[in-house]
């Protein structure tokens, strides 16, 4: 590992205590990996980051990969302490704040797939994986950002594809700590209600008939997602009239009918 320019990202930033203590890597297992193992030797303080200009073992929810070539990505990791407030939320609060920043900083709108994709021009643009002890949560974070991206993925885009122009990768970045650290201490200070009021508002899930698939790909339900609860659970309606909670930890979703791709008209305006 060797270090990337720290004052390109450092000098964007505009936080009070979020990515105050930063390491820049130009190469990285993944970003989170190097908290958690932080954390084992030494005192890390709360909003500590890492930004990494590559990841070779970048993960995603439910085992899943994410790919993170060169230079191509924001790929970064946020260390918060969050006691005993549910963790859960803590992915809608990830993503309610990287979709500002890229509103902020490239004008585009994203939209919400539940838990916590940013959708574009209905593909998904960055993943995040919130992982967690008894004291200690790891927000990770990938966004595709430059025009090429692994030809596999047909499900995904950039926001420089979307945007038709480059992006600046430190000052999203610096963009996303911002916000982050906003609506970390909103949900502390004011609880889940504006947080998930910010969610519902970019929603591309709510109103629409979903399906939650288990890792494997197997259906465990369809029906209308109606909301999300106070924990970040999804409600479904089911045909039957009685509504489910759904919880994000084991599951994925998608648009019954539609696959991957919301509605039209949301997914992205
Ligand atoms: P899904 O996106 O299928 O609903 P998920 O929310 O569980 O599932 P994430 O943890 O957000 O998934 O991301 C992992 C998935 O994203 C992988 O299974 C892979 O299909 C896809 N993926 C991996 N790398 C990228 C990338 N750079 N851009 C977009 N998608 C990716």
């Amino acid at each position: 590992m060797w270090a990337m320019d720290y004052d390109e990202w450092a000098l964007e930033l505009t936080t009070r205590w979020m990515a105050r203590d930063l390491e820049c890597l130009s190469r990285v297992s993944s970003t989170s990996q190097r908290l958690r193992q932080r954390l084992q030797t030494e005192n890390v303080p709360l909003g500590a980051a890492v930004i990494a200009d590559e990841q070779t073992a970048g993960r995603g929810r439910l085992g899943r990969g994410w790919q993170s070539p060169a230079k191509m990505g924001l790929y970064t990791s946020f260390l918060l302490y969050p006691g005993d407030r549910l963790s859960g939320l803590l992915s809608l609060v990830a993503a309610v704040a990287l979709s500002q920043a890229i509103e902020a900083e490239t004008g585009l709108a994203p939209k919400l797939k539940w838990p916590n994709d940013v959708l574009l021009g209905g593909k998904k643009c960055t993943g995040i994986l919130v992982e967690s002890s008894s004291n200690w949560a790891i927000i990770g974070i990938g966004v595709n950002v430059g025009e090429s991206l692994p030809p596999a993925l047909t499900n995904a885009t950039t926001l420089s594809r979307q945007l038709g122009a480059p992006v600046h990768r430190p000052r999203l970045w610096a963009q996303l700590a911002g916000f982050l650290e906003q609506w970390y201490e909103r949900w502390l200070t004011d609880g889940s209600r504006p947080v998930l009021q910010a969610w519902r508002e970019r929603s591309a899930t709510i109103g629409h008939s979903v399906e939650i698939l288990h890792p494997d790909g197997r259906p465990l339900l369809t029906g209308r997602a109606v909301d999300v609860g106070d924990d970040g659970a999804l409600l479904v309606e089911c045909n039957n009239g009685t509504v489910r909670r759904v919880l994000a930890g084991e599951v994925s979703l998608r648009f019954e009918g539609r696959g991957y791709a919301p509605p039209s008209g949301d997914a992205s305006s």
